[in-house]
């Protein structure tokens, strides 16, 4: 199939293409009270897609705002817009919620929002990408500076900014301290590391998203008899590691070669969990 197929749901039915969805006086638009969720279709499965969807509501009602289909429903919804797409394609699944309205002179919204899903051809990454970080001098935010308990669109300016640092040092992506000064996540994906064959990641604190992907990844490997520890990691444990990758939907799981001139190989651990995760989801994760 030529080109990249778009598909998005809105006032109760699929559009085929990208469509205008925002109003200009829409509390979302012009505050950015926003909240969505990212899920993959790939090869007829849509991994733990159930748990976005119940995440993207969570997410609303974070923000006070009314999440207005339940997750079954968006569930049905998704695979009815997916079947607009061809078989083989990897779509990225993004249903989300804005606020429609406030007083127009105010901040603060009231809970009434308008819902979308936009469907995306966006190809995985190909299996043997690997990808180079950064520390970046940005940080995670605490529940009193801003909604770190949503996937909430307006942190995401922040995440970008870690980005756009990164790349200009040459990196692709960056790890982020946590308010303690210790690991958090990566600006798109959270993160793992192994050392003298324990795997770690960071303790699930509240400042950071606590992947789908990552929780999934777990189970599998606790399952297949290597459990991860969650700890208290800082740089200097990632300066020691044997081994770093990143978790997150879009790409599932891509192993780290560099942070700030300590070099990785891209190791059993990560290669095991990536067949874990394939395996895992081609035979259960249909959702
Ligand atoms: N952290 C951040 C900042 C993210 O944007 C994402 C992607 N949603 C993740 C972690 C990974 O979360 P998940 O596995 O649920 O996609």
């Amino acid at each position: 199939a030529a080109g990249k197929t778009i598909r998005t749901y809105f006032d109760g039915t699929w559009h085929d293409g990208d469509i205008p969805i925002m109003r200009a006086a829409d509390h979302g638009a012009w505050l950015g009270t926003t909240v969505f969720d990212g899920a993959r279709y790939f090869e007829g499965v849509a991994p733990d897609l159930d748990r976005h969807c119940e995440r993207v509501n969570a997410s609303a009602r974070a923000l006070d705002l009314e999440p207005s289909a339940d997750a079954e429903t968006m569930v049905q919804l998704v695979w009815e817009g997916l079947a607009g797409f061809a078989p083989d394609a990897a779509v990225y699944i993004r249903p989300m919620y804005w606020a429609i309205d406030g007083d127009a002179t105010t901040v603060a919204a009231l809970g009434n929002t308008r819902f979308a899903i936009c469907l995306e051809e966006i190809p995985f990454a190909p299996a043997d990408a690997t990808v180079r970080l950064t520390r970046t001098r940005f940080r995670r935010p605490v529940l009193e500076d801003a909604v770190v308990n949503a996937k909430a669109g307006c942190l995401y300016p922040n995440n970008a900014r870690m980005l756009r640092e990164a790349q200009s040092r040459g990196y692709q992506n960056a790890l982020v301290a946590d308010a303690m000064g210790n690991v958090a996540e990566s600006a798109t994906s959270n993160v793992f590391m192994v050392r003298d064959g324990e795997i770690l990641t960071p303790i699930a604190n509240g400042t950071f998203l606590a992947g789908i992907t990552r929780s999934r990844h777990m189970q599998n490997l606790a399952a297949d008899g290597t459990p991860v520890r969650e700890a208290v990691l800082t740089f200097r444990d990632f300066e020691e590691a044997d081994e770093v990758f990143l978790t997150g939907n879009m790409n599932k799981i891509t192993p780290v070669t560099e942070f700030d001139g300590t070099h990785y190989q891209v190791g059993p651990v990560a290669r095991r969990a990536r067949e874990l995760y394939w395996d895992w989801a081609l035979s259960k994760g249909t959702a």
